[in-house]
């Protein structure tokens, strides 16, 4: 897999707009983020996002957020909600200006009228059928409709009597009259409307005749004065469409610019499938945390500064590509790195008896939160003579590399003291249940004074004090690099994306907040869960591991 511009971050639409405004072809700059309210903004939707706010914000312009809210039966308003929050929280803001594409159906009505009256519209009786296969093909041209030279005067009244509701769905459209030869077939008499007696979010019943996508976008472009109309390189075909109606209209023109979408390994984007997996549970919902929707990654933990840097760096171009998806869990360790406050936490605990360590005592020694931010303050950690490790740090039988805890070996407890391992004890199976150490207590934020060398550094909680918490593992939700690739894309979901266990953590971890994502140290990032943590009974979702493990996991 390859990661084309990932490395230079570049981004050609920001050439374009420094010359526009070099050569004075543009005063400011205005985008735009056009989702559909049909389903939750996923991380390609954060390409465009970060773009086109990123775009506006870096020319002093501004950009809005539009909802194409042109085809009734499928949006729903639980989507416009979730999408404002999404936006909001990936941290950009549209200040005064929300648009609806629906809030122009009176201004594009006008406009086709204008149209029809120019001769450039015309309303058409073909089946859909008949039209299908009169648009010709890439290699034929098209056939020219019976109904395409209806004078103006029938043409008006039809399309007044379609708006008026008296046809029933799909008995007429109204076409661009353009051309049936064109080799681009969108040129081919495009609809612009079409009859739908459908109820609509915003609109209401007013309407049963509803514009096309095409016929719409543009012009919602033009009246908001947009000068640069973002789009995905699907759209360059509809190009010579788009400026075909704000020549004909006489209108204000943005400049239609494409670019390649963001696809993302081990991962689908598409709305339909990321709908199949809710409808059919293999996720909780769209904010399952192994979801590549914003709702499910700001469940996970990912931190929203991750996922601008991730766009900045994956950068914009033209041609197809797929971005690995370790570039993103990179960033979110990144920032991580930098912000987390760090925590201890034994995933797989071996109890350690302290033997020099009074039983009826125990302390609390201070522990920073971040080894490079005092500022985010120290907490308290209770020690006494009994802890766990983690089981994978004691080795009977070590070999040379392994610096932490074997026979007779020392080993530093993070935040406290250096302890020897003196005996091992064993069931009657044979394995190892427990270890009793000697601590040199003359180490506790110093090294020994004979001047020993102590390598290995390792975490632990003490016995008495650490609670148990529950701990989400999640991992990649498809094992296949591209999901597509199977017979069906369901036959790539990885069957152990999801694993709960139990942690023991230092008491403190039970009282913080919703949402709060730690380092547990030489574990990972883990963040608590937004929906099913109760107060005092936290559940850990597994943000991203401490490295990328994956390679060496599958293969
Ligand atoms: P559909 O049109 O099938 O419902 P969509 O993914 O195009 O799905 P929209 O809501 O229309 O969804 O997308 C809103 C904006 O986000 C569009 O401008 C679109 O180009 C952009 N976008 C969607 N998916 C990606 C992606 N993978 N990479 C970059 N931009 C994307
Ligand atoms: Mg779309």
């Amino acid at each position: 897999m390859t990661i084309p511009e990932m490395a230079s971050g570049s981004n050609f639409i920001r050439t374009i707009i420094s010359d526009d405004l070099a050569s004075g072809r543009r005063k400011t700059v205005v985008t735009r983020f056009p989702p559909e309210p049909n389903g939750y903004l996923h991380i390609g939707h954060a390409k465009s996002i970060c773009l086109n706010f990123g775009l506006a914000q870096e020319f002093s312009g501004r950009c809005h957020l539009r909802f194409d809210d042109t085809n009734p039966s499928k949006e729903e308003t639980e989507y416009v909600e979730a999408i404002k929050e999404d936006v909001q929280w990936l941290g950009f803001d549209w200040g005064q200006h929300l648009y609806y594409a629906s809030d122009t159906f009176d201004q594009l009505y006008l406009w086709a009228i204008e149209l029809i009256k120019q001769g450039k519209a015309y309303v058409d009786s073909q089946s859909a059928e008949e039209m299908r296969v009169n648009r010709g093909t890439l290699t034929e041209p098209g056939v020219a409709s019976p109904y395409r030279d209806r004078s103006v005067e029938e043409n008006l009244e039809l399309f007044e009597r379609m708006k008026q509701g008296e046809f029933p769905d799909g008995s007429h459209v109204l076409r661009a009259k353009i051309d049936m030869a064109s080799p681009n077939i969108n040129l081919r008499d495009p609809a612009m409307y079409r009859i739908l007696h459908a109820h609509h979010h915003r609109s209401a019943d007013n309407w049963c005749i509803y514009p096309m996508y095409d016929y719409a976008h543009g012009q919602g472009d033009s009246i908001e004065g947009v000068t640069h109309s973002i789009c995905t390189l699907e759209f360059e075909d509809h190009r010579p469409l788009y400026d075909w109606f704000i020549r004909e209209l006489n209108i204000f023109a943005p400049q239609q610019i494409e670019f390649a979408r963001l696809n993302l390994s081990y991962t689908v984007m598409s709305k339909r499938k990321l709908l199949q997996l809710v409808k059919e549970n293999h996720v909780s919902g769209w904010d399952d945390p192994r979801m590549p929707t914003l709702v499910g990654m700001r469940r996970r933990g990912y931190p929203p500064a991750a996922i601008r840097t991730f766009c900045e760096r994956i950068g914009v171009g033209r041609s197809a590509s797929w971005i690995d998806i370790s570039v993103l869990e990179d960033c979110v360790r990144e920032q991580l790195n930098d912000t987390a406050p760090r925590r201890q936490v034994v995933l797989d605990p071996l109890k350690v008896v302290i033997s020099n360590y009074p039983t009826d005592r125990s302390e609390e020694l201070e522990a920073a939160s971040h080894p490079q931010n005092p500022q985010a303050g120290t907490r308290l950690l209770p020690f006494c003579s009994e802890i766990y490790i983690e089981r994978a740090d004691f080795m009977e039988d070590p070999p040379k590399k392994f610096f932490r805890l074997g026979p007779g070996r020392e080993v530093r407890l993070r935040n406290a003291y250096i302890i020897r391992c003196d005996k091992v004890i064993r069931d009657e199976q044979g394995d190892v249940i427990e270890l009793h150490c000697s601590a040199d207590l003359d180490t506790l934020g110093k090294n020994p004074a004979d001047g020993r060398k102590v390598k290995g550094i390792i975490h632990w909680v003490s016995a008495r004090h650490a609670k148990p918490v529950a701990i989400r593992q999640y991992d990649r939700l498809f094992q296949l690099e591209n999901p597509d690739k199977a017979d069906n894309f369901l036959d790539a979901l990885n069957p152990e994306s999801f694993r709960v266990t139990e942690g023991l953590a230092e008491p403190g971890l039970l009282n913080e907040e919703i949402g709060a994502t730690f380092q547990f140290e030489r574990v990972g990032y883990f963040t608590i869960d937004s929906k099913d943590s109760l107060p005092g009974q936290p559940v850990f979702n597994r943000t991203v591991t401490l490295r990328d493990t994956w390679e060496k996991i599958k293969e």
